[in-house]
């Protein structure tokens, strides 16, 4: 079954009914560093790989008006100060929202003059692209030298995309050229057809990718059959699974654990239902291959942004301070060329 961005919003919004406060674990190990202004824990900081803002008097996508009414606003820096206050974010990787073609130029310039300011905490950006479209080569090359723009995504999973849609020619052609210009492409794709991902990656293997929100993995799949809703698995686990591993091989892709919280289940849910995709994807990926993101404010769907950085600390709480720090802050620095 493919998860249509209607099943993922009425998802996400069945989940939110049912936030819960978990109980909060301190770290295996103590961190240095700041403390939480909340819960007084140590904190690693973070660096933010998943980061949207809108401002609909500018940028107006026009999935918006379809969406949740938590949505349906401006989303700009002083509303994600507020939803990260404590948490010690330091960095945030700006990433595009799926803005109409028209306005793909005057959503990378609004990015490129926050970034600029330094008086954002977003420090680079991740833009909108149509590497399908004849005028793709033209658009992405007026940033090649830009500093702050650092790759390209188009959002593949939803319903009106075929299957298959990124291994046609010129779609591949384009995906090669972000890799001599410097450029990381981001793969979000439906979880049964991360297949296509593993293909499209072996088509360029010059060009980095980050593949987004674990493979958009369902965490109800991976739930015992008694705590799953009644609703047919939207995907298979196993497949999911072997998938990732597959796209782990390629040393030119790395994971975003993000995401994955907007679909959490109906009722109190505690953060080891999280725990299976995340797990998955740390292990095959290893420790040097793994970022972060809030995927704010999409996240409010399901979790508060606090919540979210929660119950993914919760779950790698086992995991060394090296290990959580690279995760959380680290990789994405080096990656990104943040430093
Ligand atoms: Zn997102």
């Amino acid at each position: 079954m493919q998860v249509t961005r209607r099943r993922f919003v009425m998802d996400s919004l069945a989940a939110s009914a049912a936030l819960a406060a978990g109980a909060r674990m301190a770290p295996a190990a103590e961190p240095q560093g700041k403390r939480d202004e909340a819960t007084s824990a140590p904190t690693l900081p973070i660096i933010d790989t998943h980061q949207h803002l809108w401002d609909v008097q500018r940028i107006k996508p026009p999935w918006l008006d379809g969406s949740p009414d938590i949505l349906r606003r401006s989303y700009v820096t002083s509303d994600y100060l507020e939803a990260t206050r404590g948490l010690n974010v330091v960095k945030a990787v700006y990433m595009e929202i799926d803005a109409a073609p028209q306005q793909q130029v005057e959503e990378a310039e609004y990015l490129i003059e926050i970034c600029r300011s330094g008086k954002h905490p977003t420090v680079a950006a991740v833009i909108s692209g149509r590497p399908a479209l004849p005028g793709f080569r033209e658009y992405i090359l007026r940033y090649r030298d830009n500093k702050y723009i650092k790759g390209v995504r188009q959002v593949l999973h939803g319903a009106t995309t075929p299957a298959g849609y990124c291994l046609q020619d010129p779609f591949v052609a384009s995906i090669r050229l972000l890799g001599e210009i410097g450029m990381s492409y981001d793969i979000c794709l439906r979880p049964g057809e991360l297949a296509d991902g593993v293909k499209l990656v072996d088509k360029c293997p010059g060009t980095r990718f980050i593949v987004d929100h674990c493979g958009n993995a369902d965490v109800n799949v991976f739930l015992p059959a008694s705590q799953r809703s009644a609703e047919p698995p939207s995907h298979d686990p196993e497949q999911w699974r072997r998938d990732m591993s597959e796209l782990a091989k390629r040393s030119h892709v790395i994971c975003k654990i993000s995401g994955i919280v907007a679909r959490a289940p109906q009722g109190n849910w505690k953060s080891e239902i999280l725990a299976p995709v995340i797990n998955h994807c740390l292990d095959v990926f290893g420790p040097d291959r793994v970022v972060f993101g809030g995927d704010w404010p999409v996240c409010l769907r399901g979790a508060t942004y606090r919540r979210w950085v929660e119950a993914l600390r919760e779950v790698v709480h086992n995991r060394s301070e090296e290990q959580q720090r690279k995760l959380f802050h680290d990789n994405a620095s080096k990656f990104y060329g943040l430093g």
